[in-house]
């Protein structure tokens, strides 16, 4: 089968022929139709953060498509199943964060495009107990984002604590962050949406941000500190550490920082000014099943609906380069098979 492959850190990705992968117990094979392009997979093919990917790696954690074949033990997935592919490919479902409904912290989770090849293929593999169905009225295109970006979003805004007729700002109008921009109005939030390009900030006010900031021009933390005396909640999606500290500025007494973005850098926060504002800073993983279920069905019948822009596997170098000059609007989804 075909597929994108990262054989070195910072070295293009290679378009080659490898074997389709040999279903083990209880596991799927899926045959992707298509995958969304996810900031992370750009980190992985950079090797950026602490805990290193393996490789060579195949990577997609956005991937979705028809279930072609079912292994011995499978039960709950068949045949025809449209079905996607997340970050959490896998976990132990005997641990205490796994039983206590916060399996995406369990020590002994797989992540699909990182520890274990993903979608940047025709076809993955992933245990049936893992996929999560698609509702039938989502398209594969546009469903695809839905499986990182939406689930992620939707959890940090549940982490963020915000209730409807708050206000959030969102940092960061990517991929995540025009998503995270309509989850939030769907929760009856006011929504701030701050980036540095008024591209993005124009797709922000058309998902329905109630306001909008390019931090290039002004600072957040002043606009919201005079406007609203602070934000309820920040939700910082962006790839510069810059915008967390930002985002930390504009947080109201006893609001929330939610990090979420991973950019390589640190947070500095002032110790005085934390206590004394009892604010809370906390970092959000993906979802769970749970919440990705959720999150499909928020989708599906509140028609939150990311924009994007179709390539080819084979455009997967051109696309990491517009990623990193911070020139893809919306998401980037590669169709792979029909
Ligand atoms: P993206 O490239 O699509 O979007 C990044 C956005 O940040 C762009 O709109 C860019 O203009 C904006 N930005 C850059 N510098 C900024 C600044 N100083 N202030 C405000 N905005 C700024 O990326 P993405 O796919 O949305 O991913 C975003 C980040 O989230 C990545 O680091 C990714 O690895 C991470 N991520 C985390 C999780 C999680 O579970 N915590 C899940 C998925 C992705
Ligand atoms: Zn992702
Ligand atoms: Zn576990």
């Amino acid at each position: 089968m075909k597929a994108a492959v990262v054989n070195e850190f910072h070295q293009k990705l290679e378009i080659k022929d490898i074997p389709v992968p040999e279903l083990d117990y209880g596991e799927v094979l899926v045959k992707i139709h298509s995958c969304g392009v996810c900031h992370t997979d750009l980190h992985a093919a950079h090797g950026d953060w602490p805990v290193k990917p393996k490789l060579p790696l195949v990577p997609g954690h956005e991937g979705v498509g028809t279930v072609e074949k079912v292994a011995d033990g499978v039960k709950s997935i068949k045949i025809g199943d449209r079905v996607g592919i997340p970050w959490l490919y896998s976990a132990c479902g005997e641990c205490e964060f796994c039983l206590s409904g916060r399996e995406t912290l369990c020590q002994q989770q797989l992540n699909a495009g990182y520890s274990v090849d993903g979608a940047y293929a025709e076809y993955c593999k992933a245990p049936a107990h893992y996929v999560t169905k698609i509702p039938d009225s989502l398209d594969f295109d546009t469903v695809a984002p839905l499986f990182c970006a939406g689930v992620t979003t939707y959890k940090a805004l549940k982490v963020s604590e915000a209730k409807p007729g708050d206000w959030v700002a969102i940092f960061g109008i990517g991929g995540l962050g025009h998503v995270a921009v309509q989850y939030a109005k769907a929760m009856a939030l006011n929504v701030v949406a701050v980036d540095i390009r008024d591209d993005k900030l124009e797709l922000a006010k058309e998902m329905g941000a109630d306001m909008t900031i390019n931090s290039m021009n002004e600072d957040p933390g002043k606009v919201l500190m005079e406007k609203l005396n602070g934000v309820e909640a920040a939700i910082s999606v962006a790839v510069s550490p810059k915008a967390f500290e930002q985002a930390y500025s504009t947080v109201k007494r006893g609001g929330n920082l939610v990090i979420v973005g991973l950019p390589v850098g640190d947070l500095p926060i002032p110790i005085f000014d934390t206590v004394l504002n009892a604010v809370n800073v906390k970092g959000s993983i993906v979802g769970t099943r749970k919440d990705l279920q959720e999150c499909l069905e928020l989708a599906a019948n509140r028609k939150i609906r990311p924009i994007i822009e179709t390539k080819e596997l084979e455009d997967i170098n051109d696309v990491f380069d517009s990623m990193e000059k911070g020139d893809i609007n919306g998401r980037i989804v590669l169709k792979i098979q029909d």
